[in-house]
């Protein structure tokens, strides 16, 4: 009991939500002595997290040394100036001051351990660095977490149909929240409680004192002696709420797991007193549209052509994912729009696709790809003006000879190269569309979760319109408003500056 309180349970910190922020919130917590309570409203812990592909964006640290990667904070600190110019400095450089710190954290602990991966920041910028400064979580041996695997969600490539992952390791985004989960767990501070779902936060006297939850048995009061971490993804599930926002996509869109993330979390905070911004946007991708009407996140383009309604180019098909969504998200006349790409790929969209379980021929069953013989029979099976399509397709394939794309600039930037297939010869990213058939796959916008929410301070605290803190409240990962606004400056942003926020507002916290 505190004033007039009357709570059902006592933890010193409640951690809402289970992704990779959430986790690295609670374990950070609980390692250092606080007995946390980490609530998950599914069944599964892990949220989009769990699909992720797990690269960590965190420049600077022992696994950049371990892998002889020339790095450093500084050189970090100007490719986000150079990118982002001055927006959101002190936040930004919060996060890479604390990003070593956060991976020597974790990785003293035996169960979490990181690799160095290569994959170009997203910005040709100064400073960038063309192999990239990000790090994915070691596979994640069964035997080593044994029947915690359980609880983890399956990659998207099952999850979506109701699979559970296969025999073996974790891998990526699983072993990430594997690996969070079994330190966790180490600790002996944390309880897990899940289908267990926030319903809203309680305020005493302008602080956060705990949290209100529901589950099977009912609604509960549980007690937040040092605080609440609000970890509980964005809102991307939540098609009123994308609407009231203007939230381009759609929440049948997402790569979010369905109905998970719907801003329960960042309604809470605001009612707390919170303030939010950036709600318009998002980490967005393109979407192949699948045959059931959701989308798979498409990218690492290599061949074909995008074209919109009009049977135009439009942009640089090889762009990063984010600043491709961000061209179609400021034309909504491009959504939905086709992919046209010929049969040298063997009939297989020639980018990845993830899921990227569905086959070439369930897309054009179910009518989401298209297949001709010629281009003009092509046009005709998916509406684009005849002429247009053709001109566009001999302008495209005059670039391939000549080895420029004068139009976008293809191929121009490290990005484009690194998923380029070098047998397509020197100017792999250029490679003509002329082999029949034809097919033209249908492209929409997606997401990998929205980025707007709680306004917060370099430790997470959440923020009223005044800019004082809400003491008590922290948000983190989507839940809360990003640093990068506008900018996905490098692969793993999401992941890494989630986890490096929640690390820093656990480390506030009264032990
Ligand atoms: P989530 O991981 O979605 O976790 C939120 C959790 O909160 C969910 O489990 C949800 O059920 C739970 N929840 C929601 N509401 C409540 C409530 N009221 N009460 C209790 N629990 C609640 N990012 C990267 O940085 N690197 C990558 O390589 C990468 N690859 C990606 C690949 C795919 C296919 C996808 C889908 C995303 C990828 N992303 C990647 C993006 C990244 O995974 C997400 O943006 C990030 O995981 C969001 O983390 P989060 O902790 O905010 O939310």
């Amino acid at each position: 009991m505190s004033n007039n309180q009357v709570w059902d349970d006592e933890y010193e910190v409640v951690v809402v939500g289970s992704g990779a922020a959430a986790l690295a919130g609670a374990y950070t917590a609980a390692r250092r002595g606080l007995k946390t309570l980490l609530v998950e409203k599914t069944n599964l812990l892990g949220g989009a997290s769990a699909y992720s592909g797990a690269s960590c964006w965190l420049p600077g640290t022992q696994v950049q040394q371990r892998a002889d990667v020339q790095d450093s904070g500084e050189s970090a600190k100007a490719y986000l100036q150079a990118v982002m110019g001055d927006h959101e400095v002190e936040r930004r450089e919060a996060f890479v001051d604390t990003a070593p710190e956060l991976v020597e954290f974790f990785e003293s602990d035996p169960a979490i351990e990181f690799y160095w991966t290569a994959f170009p920041d997203y910005f040709n910028a100064h400073e960038s660095k063309p192999l990239g400064r990000s790090m994915m979580p070691v596979d994640l041996p069964r035997e080593e977490i044994g029947e915690l695997a359980d609880l983890v969600r399956p990659l998207v490539e099952y999850d979506r149909y109701n699979q559970p992952h296969p025999d073996g390791p974790l891998t990526a985004g699983q072993a990430l929240i594997g690996r969070l989960l079994l330190a966790l767990t180490n600790t002996g501070n944390g309880t897990i409680q899940l289908e267990t779902e926030l319903v809203d936060v309680i305020s005493e006297d302008g602080r956060v004192t705990g949290a209100i939850v529901k589950n099977a048995e009912g609604t509960r009061r549980i007690r937040a002696t040092e605080g609440v971490i609000l970890g509980a993804g964005g809102f991307e599930a939540n098609q009123d709420l994308r609407t009231l926002n203007g939230t381009p996509g759609n929440s049948g869109w997402t790569m979010a797991p369905a109905g998970a993330n719907t801003g329960t979390a960042i309604r809470a905070g605001q009612k707390a007193g919170g303030v939010v911004e950036q709600l318009h946007q998002a980490w967005w991708c393109p979407g192949a549209a699948q045959p059931k009407g959701n989308a798979a996140f498409a990218l690492g383009f290599r061949g074909g052509v995008w074209l919109d309604a009009n049977g135009q180019r439009f942009a640089n098909e090889c762009l990063p994912y984010d600043q491709m969504g961000r061209v179609l998200a400021a034309a909504p006349e491009r959504i939905p729009s086709w992919f046209i790409f010929d049969s040298r790929f063997g009939g297989e969209l020639p980018g990845i696709m993830r899921p990227f379980n569905t086959t070439p021929q369930e897309h054009l069953d179910a009518g989401t790809w298209v297949k001709a013989d010629t281009l003009d029979e092509l046009a005709a099976a998916t509406g684009l003006p005849a002429d247009a399509l053709q001109a566009s397709i001999e302008r495209f394939n005059g670039f391939t000879v000549t080895g420029v794309d004068e139009d976008f600039h293809r191929g121009e930037n490290p990005y484009d190269q690194f998923f380029a297939d070098p047998a397509y010869g020197p100017g792999p990213t250029l490679i003509p569309v002329d082999q029949a058939p034809f097919y033209a796959a249908r492209m929409v916008l997606s997401d990998l979760g929205t980025k707007g929410g709680l306004r917060t301070d370099v430790d997470a605290r959440v923020l009223r319109e005044d800019g004082t803190a809400v003491e008590g409240l922290y948000a983190v990962g989507n839940t809360s408003a990003s640093f990068s606004g506008g900018f996905y400056p490098g692969p793993g942003t999401p992941l890494g500056s989630g986890m490096v926020f929640a690390y820093r507002a656990a480390q506030t916290l009264k032990a």
